[in-house]
């Protein structure tokens, strides 16, 4: 079937899908105007999840978050992270509602158990009005950073898995970490003035920073953490251990 949607001289996609929200977006403050997923996005979500690609998933999200999307001028590279994960949950409630259950495993015993939670009882957290985004490492060095956005955790993703030289995954994940970090580096200010490092120059410079170092710049991005809280406590019913479970992201549009 061709993409255009008038047959028999009707155009259907106005009967089909006639909802739209808005939602507003806790960091940027942006209000976006979204539809609810279809079928055929769905479909494509299919293929992107079968991919041993970690960061196929993050581009078939991407790709479904721009079609949902119906505000103009509308780039999902510039979203905060924490705005695009909360976008997400709104489209996935726009399409299928606000009860989600899952599977989630035991930290402590392993355990399966059944969580059903509704979508709307999460906590969500506005981003601060007044930010100061430069850390001091120490009196010599300050790093201003940016706001981490999709755009650079896409960067990262895509720099490190070319890297063929990582083949440990654990590894994989821990560079990408740093990687994001580096991409969101605005500027550097040390005793010679301020500098506008390269990726190259802020990946080394964040790799070798002291424990003390990487503690300030990882209590920073606490400081100033917004957006939708995606992990509860609850009772193991298996070893009534107190567990903290993360609401998986990956099964939410099915
Ligand atoms: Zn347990």
């Amino acid at each position: 079937m061709t993409e255009k949607q008038e047959m028999q001289g009707i155009d259907w996609k106005q009967y089909i899908n006639p909802y739209q929200n808005t939602v507003i977006l806790p960091g940027s403050g942006e209000s976006i105007i979204i539809k609810p997923v279809t079928t055929k996005q769905m479909k494509r979500l299919l293929i992107y999840e079968d991919s041993n690609d970690p960061s196929a998933l993050e581009i078939g999200m991407d790709e479904m978050i721009s079609t949902s999307v119906i505000s103009e001028d509308f780039k999902p590279m510039n979203l905060y992270i924490q705005d695009r994960f909360y976008l997400l949950l709104e489209i996935r409630k726009a399409s299928k509602g606000s009860e989600y259950s899952f599977t989630n495993n035991c930290e402590h015993c392993g355990g399966q158990s059944k969580q059903n939670i509704d979508l709307n009882t999460l906590n969500v957290k506005k981003l601060p009005e007044k930010i100061d985004n430069v850390v001091e490492i120490n009196e010599n060095l300050c790093i201003e950073f940016d706001l981490l956005k999709r755009e650079h955790q896409h960067n990262a993703m895509v720099k490190v898995l070319a890297d063929k030289t990582i083949e440990n995954e654990n590894l994989k994940v821990v560079e990408i970490g740093t990687f994001v970090y580096a991409y969101s580096i605005k500027k550097i200010t040390v005793p010679q003035g301020d500098i506008i490092p390269s990726i190259e120059e802020a990946y080394y410079l964040l790799d070798n920073l002291n424990i003390e170092g990487t503690d300030k710049i990882s209590k920073f991005f606490e400081s100033i953490d917004f957006g939708i809280e995606m992990s509860y406590e609850k009772e193991c019913p298996h070893c009534k251990e107190k567990e903290k479970i993360e609401i998986p992201l990956d099964k939410m549009f099915y």
